[in-house]
């Protein structure tokens, strides 16, 4: 374990060949101005398009590359779940792999980390179309409302955080959309940041209003019975 990197990138890809090319470079920048040891980690989830052969072949050229294969398309929950698994380094960096997000936003969420075990991105001027604007933000309102929580932008992909507070959350499909309240759950600082936000630079969005507002919608059910029935005691040894 000695030579396990410092910080860990974990990016979810499916079917993002027109993506990989500047993501590789722009994220190798980035993490090699932190001064710090990194992996970059990518999970290809089921890709069909190329972007699995091309990952293959950046993990050959790049020794700081690290590729997880998943068997079949399982969705962004299970991409990421298994990229913070896998993830060997004691703070972690997600974001998504279209650049929506900007990799340079990274040192200064790292630097909060002083402060905060999580740091989550907050897309405050949302370069999206307007009608997943407000479905978003719609589905942030009524996700506070029904669970108690004041988060702004809970499923910002940019999110950086130490590895350890991901250990015991385990990311059932559709939950990614709750991390930074699963995390509070555990008892770990969460805070968010206003990042830069821009188009997605080529292909194709995954996720329209059926797969995601309806879904993230039908999931707080979920969300309530976890936060009624979350085992939050507080134990004492007694010796
Ligand atoms: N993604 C994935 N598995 C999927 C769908 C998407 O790993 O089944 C990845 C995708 O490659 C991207 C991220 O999840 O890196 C977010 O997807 P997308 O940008 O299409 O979603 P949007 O930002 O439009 O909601
Ligand atoms: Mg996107």
């Amino acid at each position: 374990m000695s030579d396990s990197p410092q910080v860990s990138a974990v990016i979810p890809v499916y079917n993002e060949i027109e993506c990989l090319p500047e993501l590789r470079e722009r994220m190798l920048a980035v993490l090699r101005s932190l001064g710090r040891t990194f992996e970059l980690v990518l999970v290809d989830d089921g890709s069909d398009d190329g972007s699995g052969e091309l990952l293959d072949r950046y993990r050959a050229e790049v020794p700081e590359i690290r590729v997880v294969r998943l068997d079949r398309n399982w969705g962004l929950s299970s991409a990421l779940d298994a990229g913070f698994r896998a993830a060997r380094g004691t703070i972690t960096v997600t974001l998504d792999a279209d650049l929506q997000n900007d990799p340079n936003d990274i040192p200064r969420l790292v630097e909060m980390l002083d402060e905060y075990d999580m740091v989550c991105g907050w897309r405050k001027d949302r370069d999206d179309p307007w009608l997943k604007r407000l479905s978003s933000k719609v589905a942030n309102a009524i996700r506070n409302r029904l669970t108690g929580e004041r988060v702004h932008d809970t499923c910002c992909p940019l999110k950086v955080f130490k590895t350890e507070v991901m250990r015991d959350v385990r990311l059932y499909d559709g939950l990614h959309r709750f991390i930074p309240t699963l995390v509070k759950w555990e008892g770990f600082r969460v805070t968010e940041t206003p990042v830069r936000h821009f188009p997605r630079m080529s292909g194709r969005s995954k996720y329209g209003l059926r797969n995601r507002v309806f879904k993230g919608l039908a999931d707080l059910r979920t969300i309530r019975w976890m936060r009624k029935n979350r085992p939050a005691y507080r134990a004492t040894l007694l010796d």
